[in-house]
């Protein structure tokens, strides 16, 4: 068994944060090896009640200097800041490490989730690479606001934050080596300057990858061809403001956020968190759905173990994965978002147990 022992900070937030979390943290305790030193940081709306701001810079350098992060939720739709926008401390992480590859898998665990009729586990299976610090997000602490009667968000594109986002999702394609490789170019290219730049760019990357098939899709189309014929995509790489919505969009097909992991990753640090956010309709009830968070630590455990080629890393992932594969293959297992009647402790626990 390895030695490593990887140093995580853990950044439970708010809302339904610290209850997934706890279930996350237990299964990465009981693969085994390889072994964690996890680390609490105080962030989100509820340490700005408490200390005065939403992200101390002590968890900002705990972040930096961690193998990697584990993030719950942020933010409570009640606590804002004056301009009227809530925290955020979650995008402001991403900006500050330079975490540019939002990595948002949509798989389908099994039929009955989903709201489309016909489909089997694994029948819908690509992944959504969102450009995570500028697009229409550029603008989240520099918007106008002029006289009370006009507010001015811009969209921000540069050649080479596009250049790496889509080398990224190229690079993806050829990982997961489907048939046939596809990247899905999601734009509004007819209409914005800057998206027939984000295509231009585009076009250029894919021209390093002769074998991994271009495709392009207006984004309002996409969200019909989601719905309609979801098996035709492989990864798909988006602006911030389309990736986002398109990612909720694509989580409802799998059954909702509760299934919908991620992880932000930089060429330095890399977080990892479920697709949704706190949840206060549901939170401290027992209901949210743990499994997005435990797949988020899944895929910490695959991006460890291909940075450190440390294969017990890799097959821990994999082992999280066929978990949650086996326990919510059995019809009415899971909570109710996912159509089952357990607690979030107990999913977790059934999980836990396949491992
Ligand atoms: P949300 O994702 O919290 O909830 C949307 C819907 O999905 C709700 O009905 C909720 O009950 C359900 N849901 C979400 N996660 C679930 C889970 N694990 N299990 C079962 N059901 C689940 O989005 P919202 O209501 O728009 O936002 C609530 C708060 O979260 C806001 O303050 C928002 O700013 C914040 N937020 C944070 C993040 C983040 O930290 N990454 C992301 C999105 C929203």
């Amino acid at each position: 068994m390895s030695e490593k022992v990887y140093n995580i900070a853990v950044l439970k937030g708010d809302g339904i944060g610290p209850e997934v979390v706890e279930q996350a943290l237990i299964a990465l305790r009981e693969i085994g090896a390889p072994r964690f030193s996890f680390t609490e940081h105080p962030c989100g709306a509820g340490c700005y009640l408490e200390c005065g701001e939403p992200l101390p810079d002590a968890t900002v350098e705990a972040c930096r200097t961690a193998d990697a992060v584990l993030l719950g939720a942020m933010g409570l739709p009640d606590i804002r800041w004056d301009d009227g926008t809530e925290m955020r401390p979650q995008i402001d992480l991403r900006i500050l490490l330079d975490l540019y590859a939002g990595v948002r898998p949509i798989y389908l665990y099994n039929g009955d989730h989903s709201p489309l009729k016909g489909l089997g586990a694994g029948a819908i299976d690509f992944v959504i690479l969102r450009e995570n610090v500028e697009g229409l997000f550029a603008s989240m602490n520099g918007g106008i606001e002029l006289r009370g009667e006009v507010a001015v968000d811009s969209m921000v594109i540069t050649r080479s934050g596009t250049e790496r986002i889509v080398r990224y999702a190229f690079e993806l394609a050829v990982q997961r080596a489907r048939s046939p490789m596809r990247v899905t170019c999601v734009d509004k290219a007819n209409v914005f300057k800057s998206m027939a730049f984000f295509r231009s760019v585009y076009d250029r990357v894919a021209d390093e990858f002769p074998d991994v098939e271009r495709d392009y899709a207006y984004v309002d189309a996409l969200s019909m061809y989601l719905v309609q014929r979801p098996r035709d995509y492989d990864v798909l790489v988006a602006e911030n403001m389309y990736g986002d919505i398109i990612s909720d969009l694509a989580a409802g097909l799998v059954g909702g956020l509760g299934m919908a992991p991620s992880g932000d990753i930089g060429p330095d640090a890399a977080v990892f968190q479920p697709s949704h956010g706190t949840a206060p309709d549901i939170a401290g009830k027992g209901l949210a759905n743990p499994i997005a968070m435990i797949l988020s630590a899944a895929l910490m455990l695959r991006w460890l173990g291909e940075r450190h080629g440390d294969g017990e890393a890799v097959q821990g992932a994999a082992r999280i994965e066929e978990a949650v594969q086996r326990v919510v293959s059995e019809a009415g297992a899971g909570t109710p978002d996912i159509g089952g009647t357990m607690t979030t402790g107990e999913l977790g626990k059934a999980i836990i147990e396949v491992l």
